[in-house]
C-alpha cells in the first residue's frame, strides 16, 4: 500500500496567496510539506507564509513573482533552491477571469448592442485573461518542473475549471484557457511520462470567490443573480464548494497515493459535470 509520504518535500504554489490556493498551500503544510507562496502579491504571499509557519511550525516563504515573466520565476526558483532544495511539487494555480474578457449578453438575440457581445469583447481583455491562465501554467512549470526531472521524481497539479469541460456562458477566454489547460495536462504527462514527473489537473466546481463574486451577486442588492441560482441548479449539491474541498484531491495528487496517475482531470464539483440538468 503506498502511503501520503510527502513530509519534508518543497511544494511551490502559484497563486498561493489566494483564495484557493492559500488553503491548497495550509493543506500541503499540514502534511509537513516546505510551501513556497508564490503570487504577485508579495504582501499577502508573505503573510500566508507567515501564517502557515505559525500554525504548522513547518518552513514556508513567500515569494512574488509574474506568472507571465519568465525572468521573475527563475529569479524565485533560485531562491527557492538556495533556501530548501529541489522542487517536488509544483501547484499551477495562478489564474482566473476579469470583466475586462465577459460579455454582458449570454445568447444573442442579434439585435444587441454589439458592445454587449462577443463583437464587443476587447483583444487586450481576451490575451490578458488567456495568457494568465494558459501561459501561467505553462512558463512556471517550465521553470520549475526542472529539478524534477533532473531529480527523476515530481508531481504537477494544474487547477483547470469546469468550463474547461463544456464553456460557461460570457466567459469565452477564461473556458477556452481551461481547455487548453486541460489539453497541456494531458501532453505533459505524455511528454514526461518516463522522467518520474506526474501531471494531472484539478477541476473545480462552483466556490464563491473574489474573482466570480460580481457574476455571482448582484451588487445592488446583495441577492444571488439570476447566473447564481443556475449554477446552483446545476449542482446536485445545491451549494457552492469551499478551498478545503479541494485539499484532499490535491493531496492524493501530489503524493505516491497515486502513483500511477498521470494526465487526469478530476471534477470536484459537487456533481456539476454529472448532471444534465433533468
Ligand atoms: P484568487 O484571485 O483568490 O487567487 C489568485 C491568486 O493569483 C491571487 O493571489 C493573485 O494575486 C495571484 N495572481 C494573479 N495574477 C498573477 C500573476 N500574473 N502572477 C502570479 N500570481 C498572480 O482566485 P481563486 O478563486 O482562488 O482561483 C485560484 C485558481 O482556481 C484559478 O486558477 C482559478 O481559475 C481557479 N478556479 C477558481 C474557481 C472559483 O470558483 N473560485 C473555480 C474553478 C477554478
Amino acid at each position: 500500500m503506498n502511503e501520503l509520504n510527502i513530509k519534508n518535500k518543497v511544494a511551490v504554489i502559484t497563486g498561493g496567496a489566494g483564495f484557493i490556493c492559500s488553503e491548497m498551500a495550509r493543506s500541503l503544510a499540514s502534511k509537513g510539506v516546505r510551501t513556497v507562496i508564490v503570487d504577485i502579491n508579495k504582501e499577502s504571499a508573505d503573510k500566508v507564509a507567515g501564517d502557515i509557519e505559525n500554525e504548522y511550525k513547518t518552513p514556508s516563504i513567500g515569494l512574488s513573482a509574474n506568472v507571465l515573466d519568465k525572468a521573475s520565476l527563475e529569479a524565485s526558483k533560485k531562491v527557492i533552491n538556495d533556501k530548501f532544495g529541489n522542487i517536488d511539487i509544483l501547484v499551477n494555480g495562478a489564474g482566473g477571469n476579469s470583466p475586462a474578457a465577459t460579455t454582458r449578453v449570454e445568447k444573442m438575440e442579434g439585435n444587441e448592442n454589439p458592445e454587449d457581445t462577443f463583437f464587443g469583447l476587447k483583444i487586450e481583455g481576451f490575451d490578458r485573461v488567456f495568457d494568465l491562465n494558459f501561459k501561467g501554467t505553462l512558463l512556471p512549470t517550465m521553470v520549475y518542473a526542472a529539478d524534477m526531472v533532473k531529480q527523476r521524481s515530481g508531481a504537477i497539479v494544474n487547477i483547470s475549471s469546469m468550463n474547461s469541460y463544456r464553456p460557461l456562458t460570457k466567459i469565452a477566454a477564461y473556458s477556452a484557457a481551461k481547455a487548453a489547460v486541460n489539453n497541456f495536462t494531458q501532453w505533459l504527462a505524455v511528454h514526461f511520462s518516463k522522467t518520474g514527473v506526474r501531471v494531472n489537473s484539478i477541476a473545480p466546481g462552483f466556490l464563491l470567490g473574489n474573482q466570480n463574486r460580481f457574476l455571482l451577486i448582484d451588487e445592488k442588492t446583495g441577492e444571488p443573480t439570476p447566473r447564481a441560482r443556475k449554477i446552483l441548479n446545476s449542482t446536485p449539491m445545491e451549494r457552492y464548494g469551499t478551498p478545503d474541498e479541494l485539499t484532499g484531491t490535491l493531496l492524493y495528487l501530489v503524493s505516491d497515493l497515486s502513483k500511477f496517475v498521470t494526465g487526469v482531470v478530476i471534477p470536484v464539483d459537487g456533481g456539476f459535470s454529472a448532471y444534465s440538468g433533468v
